[in-house]
C-alpha cells in the first residue's frame, strides 16, 4: 500500500501539531471490527478482489466462548479464541491486512471515508462497521467475571448454552425485568430457575414459583464462586447454591463511531440498517451485534456476506484483465 504524507515518528519528538500519516486511497474498504462479523466480511471482499483493511482492538466477545455447540460446521464444537484464529487465517489467506489498533475517529469525506488509529488516516469510498457490543458483567465477591465466563460457569446468552444448562440448577442476576424476562426463557431448559435482582428487587419478595416455574429472590447481596458452583447471597443474608450463574445485565452496542459520524441508532445504541446493512448514510454500512440484538456468530456470517455483497456491487465495477 503506498504511504504519503508526513513521517509521523520524526516530528514526534516537537511540540509541533502532528498531521497524521495518510495511507493510500487505493482501498475499496475499511472494515471497523475483527470478530466474526467483520472477519468474515473481509474473506467475502477479498474473494470479490476488493482491497480491505480491518482494524481490530482485541475485544470480540467470542473470545470468552470456552466451546459454541450451535456454530454451524463444528458438531463437537468449537473454544471461540479458536474460531477467530480460524476466521483470522482465512481473511489473512486471501490477502486481507489486519491492523491490531482501534479506531478513533470517523469522518464523511468528500470521497468517501477518512478513518484514523494511532495517529495514522487511512481514506476509502466504504466503511464497515463491525464492533460488537460492551458486556456488562457483575461484580464477583470472589474472582474475575471474565474468568468465569471463560470456564463456563458465568454464561450470557440462553440461545447459545442454554441447551448445555439443561437440568441445572440456575441462577439470572440483572435488572429485575431484564433477569426475569431471561429467566423465563431459561425455563426451556430448566424447572429450576432463580431470579436474583440487582436493580429493582424486593426484599419481601414472595419466593413462590410463577407461571413459568420462576422463583425471584430477594435482592442480590453476594456472588460468591465455589468448587463446581455458586453461593448467592441475598440481601436478607440467606445464601442460596446454583450450577450456573447466567447474566443479565445488558449489552449496550458499540455503536459511538456510527453516532458520531450521524448514522442513525436506536434507543439501545445499535446501528440501524437497511436490508442491504447500509446505515442511513450512504456508503457506511454495519453488520454483527453492533445492529442487532440477536447476538449469534451465524447472524454476523449472514449479515457479512449480505455486505460484502452490498458493497462489491455499490464499489465502481473492476472487470478483470487478461494477464
Ligand atoms: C460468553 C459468550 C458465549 C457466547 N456463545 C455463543 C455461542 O455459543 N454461539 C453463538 O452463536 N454466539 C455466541 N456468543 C455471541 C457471539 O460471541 C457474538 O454474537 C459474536 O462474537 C458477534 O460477532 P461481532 O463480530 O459482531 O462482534 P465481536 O465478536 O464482539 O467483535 C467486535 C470486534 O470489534 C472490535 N472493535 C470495536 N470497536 C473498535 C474500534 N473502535 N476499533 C477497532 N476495533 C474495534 C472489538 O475489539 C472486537 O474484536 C457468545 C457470547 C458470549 C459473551
Amino acid at each position: 500500500m503506498a504511504r504519503h504524507g508526513v513521517q509521523h515518528s520524526a516530528l514526534r519528538g516537537r511540540l509541533l501539531p502532528v498531521p497524521p500519516v495518510t495511507f493510500s486511497m487505493e482501498l475499496d474498504c475499511i472494515i471497523v471490527g475483527g470478530g466474526p462479523a467483520g472477519l468474515t466480511a473481509a474473506t467475502y471482499l477479498r474473494r470479490l478482489h476488493r482491497h480491505v483493511v480491518v482494524f481490530d482492538d482485541g475485544r470480540s466477545r467470542a473470545r470468552w466462548i470456552p466451546e459454541s455447540h450451535n456454530c454451524p460446521g463444528f458438531p463437537l464444537g468449537v473454544s471461540g479464541t479458536e474460531l477467530l484464529r480460524r476466521l483470522r487465517d482465512q481473511a489473512s489467506t486471501y490477502g486481507a491486512t489486519i491492523h491490531h489498533m482501534r479506531v478513533d475517529l470517523l469522518e464523511r469525506t468528500r470521497t468517501g471515508w477518512r478513518v484514523e488509529a494511532d495517529g495514522q488516516e487511512w481514506h476509502a469510498p466504504i466503511v464497515l462497521l463491525a464492533t460488537g457490543v460492551v458486556d456488562h458483567l457483575p461484580t464477583l465477591a470472589t474472582g474475575d467475571p471474565e474468568a468465569a465466563l471463560r470456564n463456563g460457569l458465568l454464561r450470557s446468552c440462553a440461545l447459545c448454552d442454554g441447551y448445555e444448562a439443561t437440568d441445572q440448577r440456575i441462577a439470572v442476576v440483572g435488572p429485575l425485568d431484564r433477569a426475569v424476562s431471561n429467566a423465563h426463557y431459561l425455563s426451556t431448559f430448566s424447572a429450576d430457575v432463580t431470579v436474583v435482582p440487582t436493580e429493582g428487587g424486593n426484599p419481601e419478595a414472595s419466593r413462590q414459583p410463577d407461571a413459568n416455574g420462576v422463583v425471584v429472590l430477594p435482592p442480590l447481596q453476594t456472588l460468591t464462586r465455589t468448587e463446581g458452583g455458586w453461593d448467592v447471597t441475598d440481601l436478607t443474608g440467606r445464601t442460596h447454591r446454583f450450577d450456573l450463574v447466567y447474566a443479565a445485565m445488558g449489552a449496550p452496542a458499540r455503536g459511538d463511531l456510527a453516532r458520531d459520524a450521524g448514522a442513525e441508532i436506536d434507543a439501545q445504541g445499535a446501528v440501524m440498517t437497511d436490508e442491504r446493512m447500509e446505515t442511513s448514510i450512504a456508503g457506511l454500512y454495519a453488520i454483527g451485534d453492533v445492529v442487532t440484538d440477536l447476538n449469534q456468530i451465524a447472524v454476523a456470517f449472514g449479515h457479512a456476506v449480505i455486505a460484502a455483497s452490498a458493497i462489491h456491487q455499490a464499489l465502481p465495477a473492476k472487470p478483470r484483465r487478461r494477464a
